[in-house]
């Protein structure tokens, strides 16, 4: 008998623990074949802006590659959709058994219990082994049972959790089997402003570029967006072109490893906080901010319409929000002074940002967008104290001290040198290239969001 292997968001031969399963299913039959299949959704792929076509497109694209052309692509509408071609292909090819990986967020998590209901029905069985995490949502718990609402001692339970160590390529004779007519790889219907260059491939030597050059100064700089001082492994990851245990395998105790291992723990962590409370990807992790006063209508409309053009008149929010439409990625620190901006200085619901990201962002990851926004708009997992306001201004002069960053995405402020980029109304030449004025006051907003906060501390006395 042969498997079958349903490639999801694990595009990649090494270190996938499902597809090793499914290979050791099928050697252990004597027939050493394994059908590999990738499916996505015509309707989703055609509402994705052009450069998460490309992404996607990409990743699918290196992961055939390195099967030497054998992977088997199906367009499908719907979980049920889905299902009626595995079972084709299971009967096909003599087996009745699929192997996956699972998935943790709400739509994963509905779709592959849709898809293990139907194939059941037919006489099939769909085994979920493997995950897109070093420890799997739901594991880490507290020493009574329930679950972490707070990062610091999640990491503290998960780094000692952390045993496993990178899995192989399958290896050893065997052979991948095609099924006619299987090959509708999508094409991409929209520009992308850059190449995307995707696949496990890359990821690895992506990963061993970062190990070289930023990983021993990660701790110092990996909040300034004028440098690359991160790993850039965010798109690999929510792709599944690297696994992360093959990312923390090797990584010592220094402190700035210890850093990076506890930025992929927040991965770890969103993915657990959206597994145990899964309304939480579009709704409020406290409730209560669900009453906070937000602002509707015409105006708001515009000021959002103006943050997603990066035309705030606020050079880091316009630079980030320039990054992310260009380049599909955006700094970690200046996705939080965009998102505090958008929630704090515009007063809008931060479900609006989180959906403009989603659109755009090449890493978009339910759990880590979601919580990154809640987290920033101070309704999430945050154990500071709530009203934490990032000053636009004061963010940029700290963690673009030159205003490189600033210039190379706001072509209309590139003649200001220096850091006085970020503050083009103090200059007399400030806006001569046509930067626009800034749409609020930070200071005035800083206050009314503040005013709002007691009217909401009030509305629950
Ligand atoms: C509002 C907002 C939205 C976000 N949306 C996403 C998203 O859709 N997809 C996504 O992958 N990340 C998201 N993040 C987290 C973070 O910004 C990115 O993971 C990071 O910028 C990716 O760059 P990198 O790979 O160079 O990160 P590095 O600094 O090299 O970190 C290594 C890896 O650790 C993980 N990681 C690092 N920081 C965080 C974090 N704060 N939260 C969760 N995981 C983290 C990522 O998987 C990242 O690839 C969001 C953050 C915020 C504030």
């Amino acid at each position: 008998m042969t498997a079958v292997f349903w490639f999801r968001r694990d595009l990649r031969l090494a270190d996938n623990q499902g597809l090793l399963a499914a290979f050791s299913y099928a050697k252990s039959t004597g027939d050493n074949e394994v059908a590999a299949v990738y499916f996505y959704s015509p309707l989703a792929y055609q509402n994705l802006e052009g450069i998460r076509q490309h992404s996607l497109t990409e990743s699918i694209r290196a992961l055939n590659t390195s099967m030497q052309d054998q992977l088997n692509v199906a367009a499908a509408a719907t979980s049920s959709e889905l299902a009626e071609k595995l079972i084709a292909i299971a009967n096909k090819t003599k087996t009745n058994r699929v192997f996956a990986m699972r998935l943790f967020d709400p739509e994963g998590i509905r779709q592959q219990n849709a898809v293990q209901k139907a194939l059941s029905e037919n006489g099939c069985t769909l085994e979920l082994i493997g995950s897109g995490y070093a420890i799997e949502p739901g594991t880490v718990v507290k020493p009574d049972g329930t679950t972490y609402r707070v990062y610091t001692p999640f990491y503290k339970s998960w780094v000692q959790l952390l045993s496993e160590t990178p899995m192989k390529k399958p290896a050893g004779s065997f052979s991948w089997l095609t099924i006619p007519k299987m090959k509708e790889i999508p094409k991409p219907e929209k520009p992308s402003p850059i190449k995307v260059i995707a696949g496990e491939a890359f990821a690895l030597r992506t990963l061993q570029r970062f190990r070289k050059r930023a990983l021993a100064s990660y701790d110092e700089n990996r909040n300034r967006a004028d440098l690359s001082g991160t790993s850039h492994l965010s798109h690999a990851l929510a792709h599944g072109e690297i696994h992360p245990r093959t990312i923390l395998a090797g990584l010592g105790d220094s402190p700035a490893e210890e850093v990076f291992r506890k930025e992929i723990a927040w991965r770890e962590f969103y993915a657990d906080v959206l597994f145990h409370y899964p309304q939480t990807l579009t709704d409020y992790y406290e409730p209560k901010f669900k009453q906070l006063r937000y602002d509707t209508g015409k105006s708001a409309q515009s000021r959002f319409e103006a943050w997603c053009r990066g035309e705030t008149g606020y050079p880091m929010v316009d630079a980030g929000m320039r990054q992310l439409v260009t380049t599909g990625w955006m700094h970690n620190r200046v996705r939080m002074i965009v998102a505090s901006f958008l929630v704090k200085d515009l007063h809008l619901e931060w479900t609006q940002g989180a959906a403009f990201f989603e659109a755009h962002l090449s890493d978009y990851d339910p759990a880590s967008n979601s919580h990154g926004w809640q987290w920033t708009a101070g309704c999430g997992t945050d154990a500071s104290p709530y009203y934490r306001i990032f000053n636009p201004i004061l963010q940029g002069l700290k963690f673009d001290p030159n205003g490189d960053y600033v210039r190379k995405y706001i072509p209309e402020l590139s003649h200001i040198a220096g850091a006085a980029v970020h503050e083009p109304w103090e200059i007399f030449e400030g806006y001569q290239n046509g930067y626009p004025e800034r749409i609020v006051d930070h200071n005035i907003e800083r206050n009314e969001s503040l005013a709002r906060l007691e009217e909401l501390k009030n509305l629950s006395k």
